[in-house]
């Protein structure tokens, strides 16, 4: 799962990239089945339930869930910039699975505003138009195939047929797909086409430095449109966050009681990009390591063992699972057992955000 960051010129992107990525640049070495190319980065997910586990299992470390973030904006310099979003720019978005998008919010004359003033709901509009006319493009040379597949009677043609020109209608009002209500079945027979409007998007409003919770009525804005179309906001000031991501612990806490923040708003941003892609965290905790794992909500238990292993999902037997209550009252799992307590679930079983697991697998 990936989230791809875009945006206007000039919007705070790579400052933003940089920041969110840099910090755990240390800890990549735990994730050697990712192959890390420049505009690629990999941001750890920081969840304090972590902690919390280790009051009680003591690992030798503790690895945080993450995500794949992709630089889309920096891949494709030249052909963001001047002349439109270029093709190439699109078939990234097409591959992402949550779209992150960069508005500026924050004055600074120093800085120059591509089309000479800051107005966010402009600059989602841009990008928005352009990707709801690629959409439109998609799906009319999807049509003429799914009609002459039709006309031979095939009934997933028709229902192709009928959900495209559903989706074209509703994109001819400028909306994007991500308002428009489908079924699974529907959605199912436009799955292939990488519908880049019905991505879910996540909002980073960049805001200044002495607004940091966004209270400036251009924020209000962000936050006003992305209610209307199914998208969620998160404020940052990226500048201030590549500082703050520079230091070491100590300093880091001091000024961020300085600047009157509890945590770095990059760890907020984290974890919005990881709803925002439709995921939620398990753990595994035992001596070695407490770990978090991201799994897809709505995950069956097999589902979320092939997270850790494909064989663990292929010889799925049980798992055993508690939460952090449990651990909390009972403060060791021999006891969370002994009180029975530990629940023992089977192969239909839906991942719940929280669980504590040891699967039992067999191949
Ligand atoms: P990109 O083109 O969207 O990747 O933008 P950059 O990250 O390169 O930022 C463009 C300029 O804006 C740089 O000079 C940054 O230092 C500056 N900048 C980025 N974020 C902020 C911010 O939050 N506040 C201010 N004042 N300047 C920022």
């Amino acid at each position: 799962m990936e989230a791809g960051i875009v945006g206007l010129p000039n919007v705070g992107k790579s400052t933003l990239f940089n920041a969110l990525t840099s910090s755990v640049a240390a800890q990549s070495a735990n994730y050697p089945f990712c192959t890390i190319e420049p505009n690629e980065g990999i941001v750890s997910v920081p969840d304090s339930r972590l902690n919390r586990i280790t009051n009680f299992i003591k690992p030798q470390k503790v690895i945080p869930s993450a995500l794949k973030l992709v630089d889309i904006a920096g891949i494709v310099k030249g052909a963001a910039e001047g002349e439109g979003l270029g093709n190439k720019f699109l078939s990234h978005i097409r591959q992402v699975d949550a779209i992150m998008q960069v508005v500026r919010c924050f004055e600074d004359p120093d800085v120059i505003h591509v089309s000479g003033q800051v107005n966010p709901i402009a600059d989602i509009d841009t990008i928005e138009t352009e990707l709801v006319l690629a959409d439109m493009q998609t799906l009319e040379n999807a049509l003429g195939k799914a009609q002459r597949t039709a006309r031979s009677g095939d009934k997933e043609a028709k229902l192709r047929v009928a959900v495209i020109e559903k989706c074209n209608a509703h994109l001819e009002t400028e909306q994007p797909l991500r308002t428009l209500e489908l079924t699974e079945a529907e959605q199912a027979a436009i799955s292939s086409y990488g519908l880049m409007t019905a991505k879910p998007i996540l909002y980073i409003a960049n805001v200044d430095e002495n607004d940091l919770q966004g209270e400036h009525e251009l924020v209000d804005k962000v936050r006003e449109h992305a209610a209307k179309t199914g998208a969620s906001v998160a404020c940052v000031c990226a500048k201030l966050e590549s500082e703050i991501a520079e230091l070491d612990e100590e300093d880091r806490a001091e000024m961020l009681a300085d600047v009157g923040l509890e945590e770095p708003s990059l760890n907020i941003i984290a974890r919005e990009a990881y709803r925002t892609l439709g995921l939620q965290s398990f753990f595994t905790a035992g001596e070695t390591e407490v770990r978090a794992w991201p799994v897809r909500i709505g995950s069956t238990a097999p589902q979320a063992a092939g997270v850790i292993h494909s064989d663990f999902e292929r010889g799925f037997i049980r798992a055993e699972i508690y939460q952090l209550p449990e651990l909390e009252e009972y403060k060791t799992e021999k006891d969370i057992r002994q009180a029975g307590k530990l629940r023992v679930e089977g192969k239909t079983y839906v991942m719940q955000d929280g669980d504590i697991c040891h699967f039992l697998f067999n191949v």
